[in-house]
């Protein structure tokens, strides 16, 4: 899930990682086995770097499930 306006940039990386266990990078860096920065989205693409495949894949499929998650969750209900 992408929470929050941070993100984690690993040193010398020229891509970005929401804080999503679904990204091997960003768990990881969770876990603590890989150290990286954090800053905020914004500032993540002033200098240019780009978000990561997998992140983006994850964070795409997510917003395409929440409409039908709500949804599926009001029929539950009957
Ligand atoms: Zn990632």
């Amino acid at each position: 899930m992408h929470k929050g306006n941070l993100v984690y940039v690993l040193p010398g990386g020229k891509k970005y990682h929401y804080k999503d266990d679904d990204c091997s990078y960003s768990s990881s860096i969770m876990k603590g086995t890989k150290k990286a920065k954090q800053i905020t989205e914004d500032e993540a693409k002033r200098r240019g770097l780009t978000l990561c495949k997998s992140c983006r894949k994850e964070y795409q499929e997510d917003l395409r499930e929440r409409p039908f998650g709500l949804i599926r969750s009001i029929f539950k209900k009957f």
